[in-house]
């Protein structure tokens, strides 16, 4: 279904709605889930447009966010450890980003304030007040865990479960299962 008209992609016997257009290479960084290790991931992204209104949509993992290099798991996993778990930057970063630290190790990550302000953008329907950023991270944190499917566990890892849930809720990606068409051509890990 086309998430901009809300065209069938396929209707049943009818044209195709939704017409591939060609193939997006997208990077993403960050463990995919809450216990896994950094990496960085080259996904292949199937385009499609749509026949009725010409939108061009990217089938995508629900993971993805828009326009950030990490995925939705490490962001929440990072605010969750640097807020909830009070570790300090250079921790943070060392568990959710595949790169060796530079500067960070003295003056913390500066990812997990821009992300901390970010998050009604990333994430949006987030209520997140102009408070400090350790405090706005807590409330991201807090409310991505309230979307989890699960009723409890670990606040961190209810947000990591959380930060994807919401990700779907929003973008409506319904043109094929998503692992069908999303192509992991290289995954490589912190040496
Ligand atoms: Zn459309």
């Amino acid at each position: 279904m086309c998430p901009c008209c809300g065209a069938p992609g396929a209707p049943l016997g009818g044209r195709l709605g939704l017409v591939g257009h060609g193939i997006r290479e997208r990077q993403v960084l960050g463990p995919c889930t809450a216990e896994g290790r950094p990496e960085l991931i080259v996904l292949r992204l199937r385009r499609y447009r749509c026949r009725h209104c010409g939108a061009i949509v990217t089938s995508a993992p629900a993971g993805l966010l828009r326009h950030v290099l990490y995925g939705a798991v490490a962001i929440a996993l990072a605010l969750g450890l640097w807020a909830h778990g009070w570790q300090p930057g250079a921790r943070v970063r060392a568990v959710v980003s595949p790169w060796r630290a530079g500067a960070e190790r003295w003056h913390g990550w500066r990812s997990l304030r821009r992300w901390a302000q970010s998050g009604a953008r990333l994430w949006p329907g987030l209520q997140v007040a102009s408070v400090g950023a350790r405090e706005q991270a807590t409330s991201i944190v807090t409310q991505l865990a309230a979307r989890a499917a699960e009723a409890s566990g670990a606040v961190v890892a209810l947000a990591c479960c959380g930060a994807v849930m919401h990700i779907t809720a929003q973008n409506g990606w319904t043109i094929d299962p998503p692992e069908l068409s999303v192509e992991v051509i290289s995954s490589s890990h912190r040496r």
